[in-house]
């Protein structure tokens, strides 16, 4: 049997942006399903609670982008939805624009809203 290896997608949301990521993963289920998912650890919890299957690390301000940023380098994802809140202010800023620079420098796809990442799903 031809098992084709799963392309790596990491979720990742602000406070903010949680209920909307969980609405887009609910309403594009066929397409997340087709992903081995890696979380940030509090939205991967939400993901779970949406029954879905979640790699997580830890949370956001504690390491969780760093650690993301880190898998980008390493060559370990495909794509990257990140729902950030832009009325927000974060500790863990630094972490954020290391994640954004290095998903640029590795030209891994990147969505930072609905509009994008609807269209990354499709596409990847
Ligand atoms: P969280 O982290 O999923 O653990 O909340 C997201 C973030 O703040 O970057």
């Amino acid at each position: 049997m031809n098992k084709m290896k799963k392309k790596r997608l990491a979720l990742i949301a602000h406070d903010g942006k949680k209920a909307e990521m969980v609405g887009f993963v609910k309403d594009n289920l066929k397409f997340i399903r087709k992903f081995d998912l890696i979380a940030t650890g509090t939205t991967g919890r939400y993901l779970e609670q949406a029954d879905l299957k979640v790699k997580k690390v830890e949370s956001g301000p504690q390491g969780g982008d760093a650690q993301i940023a880190a898998m980008i380098v390493e060559g370990a994802l495909d794509g990257v939805i990140f729902l950030r809140d832009p009325l927000g202010i974060h500790p863990h800023e630094p972490d954020i624009f290391m994640l954004l620079r290095l998903a640029d420098v590795r030209n891994i796809p990147l969505a930072t809203n609905l509009a994008s990442a609807n269209i990354l799903i499709r596409g990847l």
